[in-house]
């Protein structure tokens, strides 16, 4: 199953292409932080990547698009992947269906998280992340709280906040996502692929379980 996870930033998509991908079994693919962890290296593709990521502007399509083609040439994506932040363009788009088409494969299913602003900047404001990368667990200091205040459940390891979740490069990112979503949605609106998902209570600490559960029973 080739999934891409549609949803404005800290809408909650991290977190259910997260669940998806264990559920599925299939590895989860997420461009942010596949940047971050080149950030983190100091890598040219990492410094180049940062100048666009500390703005809150989208990578250029063409370094974007280099990395995802290289990630889906592994072999563990042959029976299907959670995409998480790509495609954010019409332009990715277009490119992923052609390096899925070379492979034989399609994107079955596109659901769009659809989640209102106040929420999301709410969530991002109080968005916190399991520092051991191995883990990456996401909570919400105040939605999903960690049991230990800036302490893992799982692991133990430190939360920490991402340095662009901050109020104005939030603002940036929303405005940068409406930008170009609106061509992406009708991209697969056309394809019959979208899948619109408004989870009952974005709020609930089980929001993203019930989105995954929808999306699941998409489908049956
Ligand atoms: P995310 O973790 O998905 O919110 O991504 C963090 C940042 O990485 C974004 O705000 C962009 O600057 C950059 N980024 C991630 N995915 C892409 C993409 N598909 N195209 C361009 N830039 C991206």
């Amino acid at each position: 199953m080739y999934v891409v996870m549609l949803g404005a930033p800290g809408s909650g998509k991290g977190t259910t292409a997260k669940i998806l991908a264990s559920k599925t079994n299939l590895p989860h693919i997420s461009t942010g932080d596949m940047f971050r962890e080149q950030i983190k290296n100091q890598t040219e593709l990492g410094k180049l990547a940062d100048s666009y990521i500390s703005k809150g502007n989208l990578v250029p399509d063409e370094v974007t698009i280099n990395i995802v083609k290289d990630r889906l040439s592994w072999e563990d994506t042959k029976n299907g992947v959670i995409l998480d932040g790509f495609p954010r363009t019409v332009e990715q788009a277009e490119a992923l269906d052609k390096i899925l088409e070379e492979q034989g494969k399609k994107i079955d299913i596109v659901p769009e998280l659809q989640i209102t602003d106040e929420i999301i900047i709410e969530r991002i404001l109080n968005r916190v992340t399991c520092s051991n990368k191995e883990c990456g667990e996401i909570y919400n200091t105040k939605f999903k709280p960690s049991k230990i205040e800036g302490v893992c459940d799982i692991c133990g390891a430190k939360l920490v906040s991402r340095v662009d979740d901050n109020r104005e490069t939030i603002k940036e990112r929303l405005k940068t996502y409406y930008q170009n979503a609106a061509g992406i949605i009708e991209y697969y609106k056309q394809k019959g692929v979208l899948c619109p998902i408004c989870p009952e209570d974005p709020t609930a600490e089980d929001a993203s379980e019930q989105a995954v559960k929808a999306i699941l029973e998409q489908r049956k």
